[in-house]
């Protein structure tokens, strides 16, 4: 099943709204993953939004070998735990969205991930799998400067609109067994798979709610294969998730000063 979370292209409503795919019409729903409410739309007349509405988004750094290595990390010694960070609220943005060059750094970098949305409110103990609203591409933006030198990540991570989502959310996909591929300018620049993540979801899942509990509508990052790079002003980048169906698409807008 596809999820959306729509306006409609004309911008009449306020709200956002949601509903489900099927072929070229959106059913809408009384919420994500909701009762049917009898209105049908031509998918081609909405304006997507980001397929979630978080109160957290937590991001898994170094959760695949080869982009561990790429960054220079120590590759031989690879860490037993998932290693977290988060971007607030205010980062999530728009399939589609132009992100103005950032002025703070010379190092904007894309990094194509699988993400994760949930359904109902998870802690310690629930079956994480089975809260989970659907699968859908993220785009983990990163200033590399800031992330050397502040003393946290929060301006690395989660300035305005570091983390565009979508297009939907697909709740057929297998996390397990899914491809994740980056493109920029036409050219791919990133290919990998789920399989070769150090810490399955399952496993992130239950050891974000071992101690944080995740709400309804929060998102998890899943981490980035090797192959993340610079951006540069009027750059177009895809992230394309095996299964989804449709491509993640941002572009970058001029840098801001
Ligand atoms: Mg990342």
């Amino acid at each position: 099943m596809r999820i959306v979370r729509f306006k409609d292209a004309a911008g009449e409503t306020v709200a956002t709204r949601w509903g489900v795919v099927e072929g070229e019409s959106v059913f809408e729903t009384d919420g994500p993953g909701g009762e049917r409410t009898g209105v049908r739309l031509a998918m081609e007349r909405l304006n997507l939004k980001a397929p979630a509405q978080p109160t957290k988004i937590i991001c898994v750094g170094r959760n695949y070998v080869n982009h561990i290595r790429e960054m220079e990390n120590d590759a031989e010694n690879l860490p037993a735990e998932p290693g977290l960070f988060m971007k607030g609220p205010n980062a999530l943005a728009d399939p589609g969205v132009s992100v103005p060059y950032p002025a703070f750094t010379r190092e904007f970098h894309y990094e194509g991930e699988l993400a994760v949305v949930m359904a109902a409110q998870t802690a310690a103990g629930a079956n994480v799998l089975e809260n989970v609203l659907g699968y859908t591409a993220a785009i983990d933006l990163t200033a590399r400067e800031p992330q050397r030198n502040d003393l946290q990540w929060i301006r690395a991570k989660s300035a305005d609109m570091f983390c565009p989502l979508g297009p939907w959310l697909e709740t057929d996909i297998d996390p397990f067994d899914a491809t994740v591929r980056t493109i920029v300018n036409g050219r791919e620049r990133q290919h990998g798979s789920t399989t070769d993540m150090l810490f399955p979801v399952k496993v992130i899942l239950e050891y974000i709610t071992s101690f944080m509990t995740l709400e309804q509508g929060d998102i998890v990052l899943t981490g980035t294969p090797e192959g993340v790079g610079e951006l540069h002003e009027g750059d177009k980048v895809e992230v394309h998730i095996g299964g989804l169906g449709a491509p993640l698409t941002m572009s970058v807008g001029d840098r801001r000063s």
